[in-house]
């Protein structure tokens, strides 16, 4: 183990919040050993502002909740944790770990693999041993505010001067056992700028096929982190240099093989991300997840029309299908998926640009996220750049020009008198 004394590194108490402090030292008060770890020291030590401010102790769960009591809660089951309560700061305290199958057995510990991959993880232990059951060794420092002290066990403090990310232990192995790891190598690469080291990025590729034995629900999740992250263009170039993109979005990844033009699209599509993240303005799921899901749906769109389905049902068979079959892999939570539809069926709306229908598209909640979408399309299919220019000018001019362009200033009379006909003809 490594110490790092004041004298040799850049951190001070004061920049780790007073909740996590407080925590830390009634649990040290009461005879526990307590540490702030993992990513806020990475983030300080990178000149990045820490998300949150995580607690790692020897109390057990129940000693914890002894100690807090009605300011602590304890949650999960896959990893049992405490939060605690100070003021109006959650700080997630946890136990240290230990990832031995042995010491599982002698301590009659909560530790379940299955198929090499961890389900449940609640065995205890001692520092030493929850460092090394950590992902990466930056994201494996303890910091102890009282001395102001950084413990190393993983050579993580060499590791984040080098900006390096190093898993700890074999890769395939680590890898295997929790395939989000890839993931988030992903983002922290991306994120922090930090170099994957050799031996992690070459293990990606060959276990890239275990992210289909990842919870969709918690697919989900890291995906949205990744692509909200500020970085989601970089993100997406490392996902598919490393085979991670194919393997989520198999149909996507084939029409960016079959026309560069999607490449072009996804780019385009991700830069806004990140510039609207950079922007502080707001982004959702439901755009990224209507684009990335996009060519699958357009398949099957062209394959319902073929078969002779109008459009909207078409349109609706082939949303139906995508979020069937995504749910076993990525799971689209339903609020989602309703969005999705939406900016879909839009696209069909779209098409449709005279007559009054034209102002409840505009007024359509979706709209905005729907057009954003139709420009994207442009890309991949520049026969829609002309009708793409209308919807552009219709939410510009005023309102008589609007009128104009949706009824036709000649056309109007005309339009109408036949409308009327109607009913008496038939
Ligand atoms: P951020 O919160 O900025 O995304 P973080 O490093 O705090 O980054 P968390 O997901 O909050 O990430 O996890 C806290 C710590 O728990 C990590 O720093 C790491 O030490 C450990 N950890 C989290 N997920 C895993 C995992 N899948 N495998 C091993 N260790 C993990
Ligand atoms: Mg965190």
């Amino acid at each position: 183990m490594q110490t790092y004394p004041k004298s040799q590194h850049q951190l001070s108490r004061e920049q780790f919040s007073p909740a996590s402090r407080a925590i830390i030292q009634q649990l040290s008060d009461h005879g526990y050993e307590a540490y702030v770890v993992g990513g806020a020291i990475r983030d300080l030590l990178l000149g990045k502002k820490p998300k949150d401010f995580d607690v790692v102790t020897s109390a057990t769960p129940e000693q914890i909740k002894a100690v807090f009591r009605r300011r602590c809660r304890l949650i999960g089951r896959r990893f049992r944790l405490a939060h605690v309560y100070i003021d109006r700061d959650l700080i997630e305290v946890a136990t240290f770990r230990s990832s031995s199958g042995n010491d599982a057995a002698a301590s009659g510990g909560d530790r379940l693999i299955r198929n090499g991959q961890i389900i449940r993880d609640n065995v205890y232990g001692s520092i030493d041993q929850d460092a090394v059951r950590r992902d990466f060794t930056a994201n494996a420092l303890y910091f102890d505010p009282a001395g102001e002290t950084i413990l190393d066990f993983v050579n993580g403090y060499e590791d984040i001067n080098k900006r390096l990310l190093s898993l700890i232990g074999e890769p395939a192995e680590r890898f295997r056992e929790d395939p989000v790891r890839m993931l988030r190598a992903v983002r922290f690469a991306v994120k922090l700028d930090l170099q994957l080291d050799a031996p992690c990025a070459a293990a990606i590729a060959p276990n890239a096929h275990c992210l289909a034995n990842v919870a969709p629900a918690r697919l989900f999740d890291e995906l949205i982190k990744i692509f909200h992250s500020g970085y989601a263009e970089s993100a997406f170039e490392l996902m598919q240099k490393h085979g991670l993109f194919a393997q989520l979005f198999p149909h996507t990844a084939q029409a960016i093989a079959e026309r560069p033009e999607y490449e072009t699209l996804y780019r385009t599509a991700f830069a806004n991300t990140d510039e609207r993240i950079a922007a502080s303005k707001p982004v959702t799921p439901v755009f990224l997840f209507a684009v990335l899901l996009w060519p699958r749906a357009e398949q099957l769109f062209c394959q319902h029309l073929q078969n002779g389905l109008p459009e909207f049902d078409a349109m609706n068979l082939a949303a139906t299908t995508v979020f069937e079959e995504q749910r076993d892999s990525i799971f689209v939570p339903r609020v989602i998926q309703a969005g999705i539809r939406h900016i879909w069926t839009l696209q069909l709306r779209f098409m449709r640009n005279r007559g009054k229908r034209v102002f409840s598209t505009l007024a359509h909640p979706r709209f905005r996220a729907a057009y954003d979408f139709l420009l994207l399309r442009q890309i991949t299919q520049p026969e829609l750049a002309e009708l793409t220019s209308w919807w552009t000018e219709i939410q510009e001019v005023p309102p008589e020009k609007k009128r104009e362009m949706i009824f036709g200033s000649a056309e109007k009379g005309k339009r109408r008198r036949r409308r009327r006909k109607k009913p008496a003809d038939s």
